[in-house]
């Protein structure tokens, strides 16, 4: 959220405010008894509903649950949002895929590692060249033939949820900006716990933008509700693993602020282009240039991020095992 971001449109909550809150609307939306959501309109961890408004974009607002999560309200239907649809720029995926398999690698320094969402395959070739044995998984059947074809590895085309990987294969996994879009992260991350070895790690990266201190929302850039189901915060984060059977072991926090404050005023300079683009969904930079700004954006989000104190919207690296039973 918020990298190629249209102006703030994260508001303040109002018990006044007019917008949106139409209980007929909003009680139409919820799940039938033969929905696959169970948990709409409700925190996935908490399975609670009714808590406060946090924020409101377009049709729907975010209420954020005493555990720290800002979950959707109401749930889109089911099928509505097309998984195979990423509207990250290239670079997002490739400046910092070193990183991220730097961070697997201090968990596991070697086996086989399941590349959820693989996408173009950068992870994948900075995980190949630090000497893992790689498969994906990656919905979108075009990205699919990319990687079988780039990097010679088998990608199976469909969801994590769906997946029929074999159970306890994998040393290692990684995703990126996925939490946030899985219909039911707890069940997302108990399908991946499935496939992992019993002392394989779960790497991932996930946004941290729930539950931040009013100064900050401002800037945060828009929700881009219902692409983005959920919203969490760090100790969400844990409940959630928790939640699915995990055990945190690692957390390294990025502040993104500054870069979001970039991304925020560079729309403003050049707002029309920029709101066209964000309407159509496509990133803010294009062309020529957008590899320039989009490496200099990575730089501020993790070169400099790294260090920048604590506060304000973040990204995270995380690692988790199973808490398997004592025996
Ligand atoms: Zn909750």
């Amino acid at each position: 959220m918020g990298r190629r971001a249209g102006r703030a449109l994260l508001r303040r909550s109002s018990a006044k405010g007019p917008r949106l809150t139409n209980h007929t609307h909003l009680e139409r939306s919820q799940p039938t008894e033969k929905s696959t959501l169970q948990v709409s309109g409700k925190c996935p961890v908490c399975r609670l509903g009714g808590d406060k408004i946090a924020l409101r974009e377009g049709d729907y607002i975010g209420r954020l649950c005493g555990c720290g999560i800002t979950y959707i309200d109401p749930q889109p239907p089911v099928g509505s949002i097309d998984p195979q649809v990423d509207h990250h720029h290239r670079v997002y995926y490739e400046a910092p895929a070193a990183a991220r398999v730097a961070w697997v690698k201090r968990f596991k320094q070697k086996g086989l590692l399941l590349d959820i969402g693989c996408g173009d395959g950068e992870f994948t070739r900075a995980a190949i060249g630090a000497g893992f044995e790689v498969e994906g998984i990656e919905p979108n059947p075009d990205r699919v033939a990319t990687v079988k074809k780039r990097s010679a590895i088998p990608v199976e085309q469909g969801l994590i949820e769906e997946s029929s990987l074999p159970a306890g294969r994998y040393d290692a996994s990684f995703h990126v900006d996925l939490l946030s879009h899985f219909p039911d992260p707890v069940a997302a991350l108990r399908a991946i716990a499935e496939k992992m070895r019993d002392d394989g790690v779960i790497c991932f990266e996930v946004g941290l933008f729930s539950n931040l201190p009013l100064r900050w929302r401002r800037l945060a850039g828009r929700a881009n509700m219902p692409t983005h189901l959920w919203f969490f915060d760090a100790p969400s984060i844990e409940h959630l693993l928790d939640a699915a059977g995990l055990k945190l072991v690692a957390m390294r926090r990025y502040k993104v602020g500054v870069s979001t404050a970039v991304s925020a005023a560079l729309v403003a300079m050049r707002r029309e282009r920029a709101v066209a683009a964000t309407r159509a969904g496509l990133p803010m930079a294009r062309g020529r240039a957008s590899g320039v700004y989009y490496r200099f954006h990575m730089w501020l989000r993790y070169g400099l991020g790294r260090w920048l104190p604590i506060g304000g919207p973040q990204t995270a690296f995380v690692a988790a095992v199973r808490r398997l039973p004592a025996s």
